[in-house]
């Protein structure tokens, strides 16, 4: 057994149908195939969108709060950092991390929240997963020949499986992604890379709005205070927000080191040794330990009740619903009202999947607008 996992990353003489597009397209010696889908990522619309997308914060008190950008950048670099040590494909995972919020719609979970209601409605539903797929593969427009990224195999199965399982027989759509095996590794370490992201900067977010204080913190989350602690004897007499940086700064650092530690325990415990094994095994092998767990399901639970739905939170979800939900049902009454490109898409793809999909691409400022000009519109 290596030390590490690289026999079970996806590479090009491991696994070369992951490497594979729907339309053919030439190889550039100079880059990998998950290279150049990075960069069609990067330059996709939705992409830049993601700027405009709400994290957790929609209003903006503070111009220091996450949006989607900043939280997709912050999940990029412990992916990478996981990769690494654990000898996996960092392309690959630098390009799922990048893609793995681009399906969100505006105004964070309130939003998709919103928008799953009111496809529900219509015996719809919306996913955020399957909407970044329909994104990768039909709504970016960068090519003469076809629709959509022509994304690799490796980038499109991660993209719908990093986070949970699909199964075959709810999804028949979805039968060309091996519904019933795991996702490699590197699509396997994408939602946890996400967790530590957020579990750290909603903390710190959460501070910098005024909502949460670091006493109460330290209080209630014992992985926030037990790296405190030793942040504190570390640098006795700093001030208390600087402390709570840095303890902010161990505690990724201590969640990424038990995921990287526990995920190559497992693999050996499972003696895994091939993309293939982990293909087949049973159940996902990328996991935090069960006393990291236990420590990132309390913190979990306190961010929950204490910062998510608070009264100040509460207010803009509800104002978030109110136009996500409002602004559907305009649409779908006056379907001519939609841009034209939307329109035609009616015949195939049916009104109500048509108007969240229009819906789902819109930033925080642009669906507020849309939102006001509607109005106006009813008013006259
Ligand atoms: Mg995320």
């Amino acid at each position: 057994m290596s030390s590490d996992l690289h026999c079970c990353a996806v590479s090009g003489c491991a696994d070369d149908v992951l490497m594979t597009r729907v339309h053919a397209a030439p190889e550039r010696p100079s880059r990998t195939a998950f290279q150049r889908d990075r960069e069609r990522i990067v330059q996709a619309r939705a992409f830049r969108r993601l700027a405009g997308k709400t994290q957790v914060f929609t209003s903006r008190a503070s111009d220091h709060f996450r949006s989607r950008l900043t939280h997709t950048i912050e999940v990029i670099q412990i992916a990478r950092s996981v990769a690494e040590a654990l000898g996996l494909n960092q392309d690959l995972a630098e390009t799922l991390a990048l893609v793995h919020d681009i399906g969100h719609p505006p105004f964070g979970h309130a939003g998709e929240r919103a928008l799953d209601e009111c496809l529900k409605r219509h015996g719809l539903r919306f996913d955020h997963n399957l909407h970044a797929l329909r994104i990768v593969e039909h709504f970016e427009q960068r090519y003469a020949a076809h629709r959509g990224l022509n994304l690799t195999l490796g980038v499109r199965e991660g993209i719908i499986k990093h986070s949970r399982d699909y199964s075959a027989e709810q999804f028949p759509e979805l039968s060309g992604y091996l519904l019933g095996l795991r996702p490699p590794l590197e699509a396997q370490i994408i939602d946890l890379a996400d967790e530590i992201a957020y579990l750290t900067a909603d903390l710190d977010d959460g501070v910098e709005s005024g909502l949460l204080e670091i006493d109460h913190i330290r209080g209630h989350v014992d992985i926030l205070a037990h790296c405190y602690a030793q942040v504190e004897w570390e640098h006795s007499g700093v001030e208390a927000k600087f402390l709570f940086n840095e303890a902010l700064q161990l505690m990724q650092n201590v969640l990424t080191d038990d995921l990287i530690a526990t995920t190559l325990k497992n693999a050996q415990a499972a003696g895994v040794n091939s993309l293939e094994q982990v293909r087949d095994h049973p159940a996902r092998l990328a996991a935090f330990s069960a006393p990291a767990e236990a420590q990132r399901q309390q913190e979990k639970r306190y961010l929950y009740d204490t910062l998510y739905t608070c009264p100040a939170l509460s207010r803009e979800h509800e104002k978030a619903e109110q136009v996500v939900s409002e602004l559907f049902d305009f649409w779908v009454s006056e379907p001519q009202e939609l841009p034209s490109s939307y329109v035609e898409e009616i015949e195939t793809e049916g009104l109500a999947r048509v108007v969240a999909d229009y819906i789902a691409g819109m930033t925080d400022s642009f669906i507020l607008h849309q939102y006001a000009q509607i109005k106006r519109t009813i008013r006259r």
